[in-house]
């Protein structure tokens, strides 16, 4: 079968595949092998056969040294006793290197994860500008004072940092994950462990290496590769960390839960989606077919705040459709170094199976494949932008988190049935509603049940506003001031002066 005109055939002979970047892991201030010697290879899964990175396999020893590196850094300091501004400097700093190797991460990121080079250049833009919100930030933190307890009486609250965070991050979004926790948790003066995916972690050893030459502390921010078990394992076990963030599945994000609630240790999760874009009948639909299309397609669709489910007013249905179909033919996908690449690849060959596994089931259940529904034969791993109409609620590509560029179609009659629909899922991450009437799109909204919302937008971001899951996306807060909250604990202080209160002598 030839390829459709819309897709960019990868080139293996392109230049920026030959380097192959070797790292390291980041402990207490040095770059360090995984005690075995193991390490890990990363291929390209836009280009077949490019080996384009490899880092340390971590044992639980390895994991238990960055621990201890993280402990002494929190326990011995200086960390955590700094002043808002001499943390606020250096994340500031952080932003400003992050920025001057724009091009450096990008390529790494877009050859590690697949995604399109241009996509991954506006990723760490964004994440110099995380880094920059929360060093602003960093310094604005603080406790409350309650001096209406009493005349002789005072009450302080002091915000505290938790202590050790170790950080969790998946596969789709290194930089941007890890900038979502990172400069937030070390802004508050926690110390940190991130291990990121063992698929992708070139860019976060990176972020760590940049953080050290713009000289935050040894020790306050490592960086463990490997597999999740035991590295990750290892960082919510280990009694040395006082807290466990994760972003990932439902299915690992679960089973962190149970090990941080043995322990009775805080525990933040970011996981698993399955977004609704509810489309009145009085939306744009030029607008709206536009974003529907990002909204699947972004990141190939392995994005957990996808806009996968269409649930569209029946009257508009077909006149939609076509449009998301037309963009479809139209969209570029392919060759993730190409600059005119809007949809790259997919991240593994497994991965790619799972969601081609997921259109079979919709096919066999009766739904109907408009456009697409098959991997590309290509030197990479590509699956075509697909969609799906006459879809029920109850078939699995409805329900599941399919994690690939798969639009599902339901139509819908009543504002109270698309609501109904909106909300008939196990996720609760985010969710889009595309009206031209605003009190409409704000009622629609606000019964919506998902923690990172848009009228007439979709996948859009900024550091100022929270991110989080309702339902079994997710338990805390990401980003904007909620986000330190995530990373403080709150001491409440009693202050007494004047004659010393008498309970038992006076
Ligand atoms: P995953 O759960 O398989 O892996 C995530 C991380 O957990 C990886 O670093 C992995 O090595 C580690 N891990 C695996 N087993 C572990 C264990 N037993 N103990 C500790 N750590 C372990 O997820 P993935 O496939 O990398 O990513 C895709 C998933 O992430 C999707 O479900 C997606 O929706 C979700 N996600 C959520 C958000 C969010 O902000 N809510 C963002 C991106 C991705």
């Amino acid at each position: 079968m030839s390829s459709p005109a819309n897709f960019i055939t990868p080139q293996l002979a392109d230049p920026r595949l030959s380097t192959k970047r070797d790292y390291q892991m980041l402990i207490g201030g040095k770059s360090v092998e995984a005690q075995s010697g193991k390490r890990i290879e990363r291929g390209s899964p836009g280009h077949s056969g490019a080996i384009v990175g490899s880092w340390p396999q971590a044992s639980a020893d390895d994991v238990c040294l960055a621990i201890g590196a993280a402990r002494e850094a929190f326990d011995v300091g200086p960390w955590p006793r700094l002043s808002g501004a001499e943390r606020s400097a250096i994340l500031y700093r952080i932003a400003e290197l992050i920025e001057a190797r724009v091009e450096d991460l990008a390529i790494a990121e877009c050859l590690e994860v697949g995604k399109p080079i241009a996509q991954a250049r506006g990723e760490i833009g964004y994440c110099a500008d995380m880094w920059r919100y929360a060093a602003g930030q960093a310094r604005a933190l603080e406790g409350q004072a309650h001096n209406a307890i009493g005349d002789d009486r005072l009450g302080l609250v002091l915000r505290e940092a938790v202590g050790v965070v170790g950080i969790i991050t998946p596969w789709n979004f290194p930089f941007i994950i890890a900038s979502e926790r990172v400069p937030w948790s070390i802004g508050v003066g926690c110390t940190v462990v991130l291990k990121p995916s063992e698929l992708t972690s070139g860019t976060s050893v990176m972020m760590a290496e940049i953080a050290r030459d713009a000289g935050l502390p040894d020790g306050v921010f490592n960086v463990v590769t490997g597999y999740g078990d035991p590295a990750g394992q290892t960082l919510a076990e280990d009694p040395g960390t006082d807290m466990v963030a994760f972003t990932g599945s439902v299915r690992v994000g679960t089973r962190i839960g149970e090990i941080a609630a043995r322990q009775v240790k805080r525990v933040g999760l970011e996981l698993g989606g399955k977004g609704p874009q509810v489309v009145f009948a009085d939306a744009d639909l030029d607008a709206a077919a536009d974003g529907i299309a990002y909204g699947v397609y972004h990141n190939a669709g392995q994005c957990c705040i996808s806009g996968s489910r269409l649930i569209v007013h029946e009257d508009i249905r077909d006149e939609l459709l076509a449009r998301v179909i037309d963009i479809s033919r139209k969209v570029t996908f392919g060759d993730p170094l190409n600059e005119t690449t809007k949809i790259g690849a997919m991240i593994s060959r497994a991965h790619l199976d799972k969601v081609d596994g997921y259109v079979k089931s919709g096919r066999d259940a009766g739904a109907e494949v408009m456009i697409g529904g098959n991997a590309e034969a290509a030197d990479g791993l590509y699956y075509a932008p697909t969609v799906f109409t006459g879809v029920r609620p109850d078939m699995a590509i409805a329900r599941e988190e399919i994690f690939g560029p798969v639009l599902s179609t339901i139509g819908f009659r009543t504002a109270d049935e698309a609501v109904a629909l909106a909300n008939d899922s196990e996720y609760g991450l985010s969710a889009s509603v595309w009206s031209r009437d605003l009190e409409n799109a704000m009622q629609t909204i606000r019964r919506v049940r998902a923690g990172r919302c848009w009228v007439n937008s979709v996948i859009d971001g900024t550091p100022e506003l929270p991110i989080g899951g309702y339902k079994k996306s997710g338990v805390g807060r990401e980003l904007g001031r909620y986000g330190f909250d995530e990373y403080s604990q709150f001491k409440g202080i009693h202050v007494t002066f004047g004659a010393p209160p008498r309970w038992f002598t006076g």
